[in-house]
């Protein structure tokens, strides 16, 4: 029995999909459909959840029933499958009376192996008619996608979700499996609860992003910074989150006036605007879009291949979430965190304000603060913190890995030598005047105030200012200095930091690091997955292949990623198929878009035309 399961499963992923293997837990994931056991699959944003339930759809008899949250999300599945020849619909808010007449006259014929729906479609009160037609459907199963948007404990808690608690009574033969890629026990017990799972399977998967590079860089000149990142993915789609909308704008405004396609995203922009700039993003008409965190779910992108955070999110959970939307097609991306010890300060302004700022938030940031100032492997200070081991002792993938940081020599002294400008300039100061005075700045500031009289100005000249930020943010975290809570926040001494000036021996194993310098492009190590990624990939060839899926995509009215994903071009321009039939066996390329795409994709490769 077992094996004529997996067969059919694996000949459905190969023919539609074009997949050759399973990723992790996908195959028990659809074998707990397949025998009609309620399951919940916790997998992190890339992990294939989506295919854990399509697959299964085509295998056993009737309707999937697929509730989803966001209608652009919907919208995108349903295109991806149907172009892959799955025979799929949805029915929502967004559709004329005419589109779901033919719609539910398909249903109603079995035309259909997947239906999306709303959550609050399919239950609550305006649910009750449309339960009672779909029980006649045939229903196979029901997937709740983003599962955790029922919980209360959950980032991003959905009211209308709650109502899913009666499908179990209303379908009572049919079993119920839930999605999300959040990980606590707690959440995951809440839906459990909320859906009236029986004994259902729980399946929990690695939350290590081996693709992702982690980068972290004490936030110096902001735009030099981003400048760099930039230049490392000219033409590659990326998102950079700001933590006001005013930054925001003017972040925006200053990309495009430096010749990126860029736009902006937040909730003050007016709906029409919003939804224009996000559909733009993810057509590949720009490349970059500058957002606030009100951007992320429904971003089906999923050659982003970087993220970049210009100030510190709320929690290590927050940047698991954003910064995960990079690379979800499993190829390299890179993910940096641009921060200042006064990202915390404002969170924490701003939480105290709203009444959120609870013991538990409080700890939240803390560790988000022990994140950006911390020196080691990313990767497993990310893995460790969401509760799993690392096994390995160098990610390849990380900024300190990668060997680019490197450690201060003679840290205490350097501390101290810090602690005391801080004490001259009489603690009425922020970091950078303070980075200023010790690396011997004569700006404006420091002459203005004398400072280039003190004992301390120059003390540090070897180091430039922006390393001597880093050093400040780091003595933050470590507890010698402290950040006063202000609208112009100061450097001030803690009592630690007083012990420290009067005896060194305080300092215990206080390590302080920078980037090494000077880090060119052409110096970077490569991460090991940018490394293997590329391997053998013609790139000029791939960027044809792009031009042409843009074409398509564009005169079919879809996102490019809906007709091939970039892992399949990449694959394309390394084997440089010729045949039909060669292109077959390429990854990705299911037999109907064989059919469909294959002599448009062929030219191309066989160099009779060029985009
Ligand atoms: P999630 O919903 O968990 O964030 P998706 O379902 O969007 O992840 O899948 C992420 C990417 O991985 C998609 O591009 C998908 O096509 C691809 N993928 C999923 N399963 C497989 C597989 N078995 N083999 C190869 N690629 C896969
Ligand atoms: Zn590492």
């Amino acid at each position: 029995m077992q094996t004529t399961v997996d067969a059919r499963l694996g000949d459905v992923i190969e023919r539609y999909w074009g997949y050759g293997s399973f990723r992790p837990l996908q195959r028990e994931a659809m074998e707990a459909i397949l025998t009609g056991r309620d399951s919940i699959v916790v997998l992190p944003t890339g992990g294939g959840k989506s295919l854990c339930f399509q697959a299964p759809a085509l295998v056993r008899a009737g309707l999937a029933v697929i509730v989803s949250p966001l209608i652009s999300l919907m919208k995108d599945q349903v295109d991806t499958l149907t172009g892959n020849g799955v025979p799929a619909a949805l029915l929502n808010s967004s559709q004329s009376a005419d589109q779901r007449t033919s719609v539910t006259a398909g249903l109603r014929e079995g035309r259909f192996r997947l239906l999306y729906v709303s959550p609050e479609r399919l239950a609550g009160e305006n649910g009750q008619s449309f339960q009672a037609w779909l029980s006649r459907c045939n229903v196979s199963f029901v997937a709740v996608d983003e599962a955790h948007c029922i919980s209360q404990w959950g980032h991003d808690f959905r009211p209308e979700y709650r109502q899913l608690g009666e499908l179990r009574s209303r379908f009572p033969g049919v079993s119920l499996h839930a999605y999300t890629a959040t990980a606590t026990a707690r959440v995951r017990g809440d839906i459990a609860t909320q859906l009236g799972l029986r004994d259902p399977l729980e399946l929990v998967g690695s939350f290590d992003r081996q693709n992702l590079v982690y980068r972290v860089l004490p936030r110096a000149n902001l735009k030099r910074q981003l400048q760099e990142m930039l230049a490392r993915h000219k033409g590659e789609g990326g998102i950079v989150y700001c933590t006001s909308r005013r930054e925001v704008e003017a972040l925006a405004a200053w990309l495009e006036g430096n010749g990126v396609r860029a736009l902006p995203y937040h909730a003050g922009l007016d709906d029409s605007t919003r939804s224009r700039n996000q559909d733009a993003f993810l057509e590949e008409e720009i490349d970059v879009i500058v957002a606030t965190v009100a951007f992320g779910m429904g971003i089906d992108r999923s050659d982003v291949r970087f993220v970049v955070h210009a100030g510190a999110p709320q929690s290590l959970e927050h940047y698991q979430q954003e910064s995960g939307r990079a690379g979800r097609d499993g190829l390299e991306a890179e993910c940096a965190l641009i921060y200042s010890s006064a990202d915390f300060m404002k969170w924490r302004l701003m939480l105290e304000k709203s009444g959120e700022l609870t013991d538990g938030v409080r700890r939240l940031l803390r560790q988000m603060e022990r994140y950006s100032a911390s020196v080691g492997c990313r990767h497993r200070h990310l893995v460790e913190y969401f509760g799993e081991r690392y096994e390995r002792m160098d990610c390849g993938a990380c900024d300190f890995c990668l060997g680019e940081l490197e450690p201060v020599a003679d840290a205490a002294v350097v501390a101290r030598k810090i602690l005391s400008c801080v004490a001259r300039v009489g603690q009425r100061f922020g970091a950078s005047h303070v980075a200023n005075v010790l690396c011997g700045s004569e700006n404006e500031q420091v002459l203005s105030r004398r400072h280039n009289q003190l004992t301390t100005f120059g003390l540090l000249r070897e180091a430039t200012s922006a390393e001597l930020r880093g050093y400040i943010e780091q003595l933050v975290a470590a507890g010698f200095l402290r950040q006063t809570d202000d609208a112009f926040p100061v450097i001030a001494l803690t009592g630690q930091g007083v012990e420290l000036l009067k005896d060194a021996g305080v300092a215990g194993d206080l390590a302080l690091s920078r980037q090494r310098r000077p880090v060119r492009e052409r110096e970077q190590k490569r991460s090991r997955v940018e490394t293997e990624a590329w391997e053998g990939v013609d790139r000029g060839l791939f960027e044809d292949l792009r031009a042409v899926r843009l074409q398509i995509a564009r005169a079919r009215g879809v996102p490019p990623y809906v007709i091939f994903h970039d892992t399949t071009l990449r694959e394309l321009a390394r084997l440089k198929p010729q045949t039909l039939a060669d292109l077959r066996t390429v990854y990705g390329v299911g037999a109907r878009k064989a059919e469909d795409l294959g002599e448009l994709f062929l030219a191309v490769l066989r160099g009779t035309t060029t985009p």
